[in-house]
């Protein structure tokens, strides 16, 4: 299941990234681009704009009602049945939204910190915008929200 979301949830856009779909994210106010792209691509809307959903003609789309970008989440996994799961983490540019591309250690290692390099073995890089990321800081936090999704959508 694909996506495509405007500005009303941006963070939202971030954890669908984070959890590996395929997140498309609008930022241009010509809405009818948005739908026409997400018919295109047979994308599903993501929005809290009751004007833009009620506009969405033939496109798929889901109305997020909470604010919380976390009970957002919780909406769009209950509502399509989305798999979560803690190896499609990380699969996917939180920029760019490019799948990512597992790299060898000694390509990483000119352009990571020293310390990452020496405590990391897993690195992977955006093919667009050229980012690397490693398994770090975030990843402990980013999988708790992972296991409290799985236990609160089961
Ligand atoms: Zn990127």
């Amino acid at each position: 299941m694909i996506f495509i979301a405007d500005r009303t949830v941006g963070k939202l856009v971030k954890w669908l990234r984070i959890l590996g779909y395929d997140t498309v994210y609008w930022r241009s106010d010509d809405l009818r681009g948005l739908l026409r792209r997400a018919r295109d691509e047979d994308r599903t809307l993501i929005t809290k704009d009751t004007k833009l959903y009620k506009d969405k003609g033939s496109v798929k789309a889901l109305l997020i009602r909470e604010d919380n970008p976390f009970l957002q989440l919780q909406e769009v996994v209950r509502l399509f049945r989305i798999p979560v799961n803690k190896a499609m983490l990380f699969s996917r540019c939180l920029a760019c939204n490019a799948p990512l591309e597992a790299i060898d250690p000694e390509e990483a290692k000119e352009e990571v910190p020293d310390y990452i390099y020496h405590t990391h073995q897993e690195f992977s890089r955006c093919p667009s915008c050229r980012k690397i990321y490693w398994a770090g800081t975030h990843y402990g936090h980013m999988t708790t929200v992972v296991e409290r999704l799985q236990k609160e959508t089961a």
